[in-house]
Parts: C-alpha cells; structure tokens; sequence
C-alpha cells in the first residue's frame, strides 16, 4: 500500500509516550554529547510531562560521552573497548539527564535494559511495574541499552528495537523516533532526486520495509529499516509511531500539539484487539484461577484490576508474569491476564485482602493478582 493519506496526529491525544533519541542525535560529532540538544528535548518532555502526559526517553549516547571522557579520538573497534567506553560514558549521560530534567523540578531515573530481559517473563513483569510505579511518581525514566552485557545496539544501531520494546511493556499509546532524516522516504533522498516523503503509512505494511530498506542496509547504524520494524513491533500493543527529525525546533512540543511532522506510522488494529493478539501470540496460558461474582463484576463492568481477595481458586504449574484464564464459578472463561504472583503463592494467597498479602507470603509484589493493563477480557 502506498497511498498517501493526510491522517490527524496520533501524538496529539498520546496520553503515555515513548521517545527514542539516538547516538547520531545526541553526540556533537560522534565526540562527547551535544549538551544543548539534551537540554531542549529535556525541556519539552518536561513540558509534556506537567501536561499531564507519561514520558519515558530511550536514549544512546554513551559511547560518545565515554570516548570524550577516556580522551579517545577515534571510535575503537573492539567490542569491549565499546562497551567499556559505553560504562564510562554512561553515567556521563544520565547526569546530563538528571541536571536538565531537575532543572524542570522533574527527578530522572536509569534504568538499564537488553532484548533477553524483556523475553523472559518474570523479568519482563518487574521491569514493567519499576516503571509504572517511576511514572506514578512522575519520575522522568531514562532507558538505554545494558551495554555491558548486550551488544545489540553498538552492533546493530538497534535501540530502536529495544524502544519498540519498552513501548510494549508499558503499553505506551505512541512511540515517537527521533532522527537524523526528517522521516521516511520512498527512496533514498540522497541518491534518487524522485524520492519524495512519506508522511503517513500502517506500521506492518510491506512497502514501507521495502523502500527503508533500500535507503540503507538493514543493520545500519541510524538506518530507516530498524524504525520500520520497531513501529510494526509497538503496533502489536496498539501503540502508533511517529519518525521525526530531532533537530526540528520544538519537535515533540509541536507533535504534541497536533502538527504532522516527519513520517506518522499507525497500528491498523484498535489497541484492545491489537494487546489481545499481543498476549494470545507471546504466551500460553499456564493456569487457571477462578474467580467469585464480585471480582467478575470488577472486571467485567467496573473495568477493575484483579485482587485476590476475589479469587477462590487457582490450578496449573504457572509463575510470576505467565498467562492465566480468569474463569468465572460457572466454569465460563472471561478473561485472560499476566499473573503477578505464581501458583505456590497465589494458592496461598486467596480470598485474601492485599492488605494482608505480606503478612503471608513475607513480601509483596503488587497489591494486584492481575493488574488490568495486563488483562484482556474475552
Ligand atoms: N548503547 C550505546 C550508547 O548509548 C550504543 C550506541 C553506539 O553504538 O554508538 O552509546
């Protein structure tokens, strides 16, 4: 598909966001870190922020800043001297972070991802409720790749991937790619004077892989083909994405503001359809638990998380973060969610008021079984 359709901003009512900077952004030159970008973007996620929007910034940059600080010159080809110049430069970048964003009464938090953390279930589940709970505090999270331990982004340039990911453990509403193009083009605008700009496109459509792809290779650093398929990855929790130039004055202020910028990429499905294939595709439903006429009517009407004071029974071998069927007492499945606590202690833990969880099992994870934004009714 290659029609161009004007469609309205879908950062415009994005009430939780995700916005990807990458290390051709915010390093002056490949050299240290260009100070007065990371203040500006920092300024207008602040801005988004006491708006009342949710922002979480995935951001490279430490390799650049660890290079300036070791006084190396020239970028080393050694893995290990990438990632040892990525642990130095790191803290380098979050301190950057932390000042711009105090300055803006807002506190910064780090945390430190690979791909492998967000595949495994239970790890998946803690990072998710870290940073729920930071947005709840209206803590400004900023994500960048665990380098020491992951190579994925000094090999690939594959943040992108790993923004995609973050976008669906928080179900964020849209994730927004700043770059060094102004958005996707139909052919590379360098070589093909034809190249025209592609404003709007469905996160998913083969077209747009096809014409990304030839504007770089595939695993470029910065290339067009990793954004192409983080946006068809964050569509798979509904979330829209937006490729835009970072340099654009006010970008994310003007985005937010409705104004169509760069290449706008959207999740064809609705984001309820799209969260249920999402679980339904990733992960098997490991249990079943079931659930009184109160904690039916919580979810099914009253749009609640699930309390295991609602829960009368549970079967299955599940744990923490696994798939279970929430079935009502007529033996009825109605719904289907990622479970907080696994079966040993779920079992040991019904009928119970969350106020009393810790008093049972020693510790708490969540007041909730089943947290809602992690249910999908059936
Ligand atoms: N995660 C690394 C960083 O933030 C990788 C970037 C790169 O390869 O330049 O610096």
């Amino acid at each position: 598909m290659n029609a161009q359709v004007s469609t309205p901003s879908v950062v415009k009512n994005a009430k939780r966001l995700v916005v990807k900077v990458g290390s051709g952004l915010v390093t002056n030159a490949g050299l240290g870190l260009d100070h007065d970008a990371l203040t500006g973007w920092a300024e207008q996620i602040a801005r988004l922020r006491k708006d009342g929007r949710e922002v979480v910034l995935v951001s490279s940059g430490a390799i650049a800043e660890g290079m300036q600080r070791l006084g190396w010159t020239q970028r080393p080809h050694a893995l290990h001297e990438l990632q040892a110049a990525a642990a130095v430069g790191q803290m380098g970048l979050v301190q950057v972070y932390a000042s711009c964003f105090r300055s803006h009464n807002l506190l910064a938090s780090q945390i430190l991802l690979t791909h492998e953390d967000l595949a495994d279930r239970k790890r998946y589940l803690n990072a998710r409720s870290t940073l729920r709970t930071l947005l709840d505090l209206g803590v400004i999270p900023v994500i960048n790749e665990n380098d020491t331990v992951a190579i994925d982004e000094i090999r690939f340039g594959d943040n992108d991937t790993l923004a995609a990911l973050v976008t669906n453990l928080i179900e964020a509403d849209t994730l927004i790619i700043l770059t060094d193009q102004r958005g996707l083009y139909s052919a590379d605008p360098r070589k093909d004077a034809n190249a025209a700009p592609v404003t709007d496109g469905v996160a998913g459509d083969p077209y747009l892989e096809t014409i990304a792809g030839s504007t770089g290779s595939a695993i470029a650093r910065g290339g067009m083909l990793t954004k192409v398929l983080a946006a068809k990855r964050a569509a798979r929790s509904g979330a829209d994405t937006v490729i835009a130039w970072g340099r654009e004055p006010d970008v994310l202020l003007r985005l937010a503001a409705g104004e169509r910028l760069g290449t706008q990429l959207l999740a064809q499905q609705a984001t309820v359809a799209a969260r249920k294939q999402w679980l339904a595709d990733h992960l098997q439903v490991r249990g079943r638990i079931t659930l009184d006429a109160g904690a039916v009517k919580a979810l099914l009407t009253d749009g609640k998380s699930l309390l295991p004071v609602g829960v009368s029974s549970a079967s299955g071998n599940f744990e923490r973060g696994e798939v279970v069927s929430c079935m009502d007492e007529a033996g009825r499945e109605i719904a289907r969610g990622l479970i907080n606590y696994d079966y040993a202690d779920t079992c040991r833990i019904l009928r119970t008021p969350s106020s009393q969880i810790e008093a049972k099992l020693g510790y708490i994870d969540e007041p909730e079984l089943i947290h809602r934004d992690n249910l999908v009714l059936l």
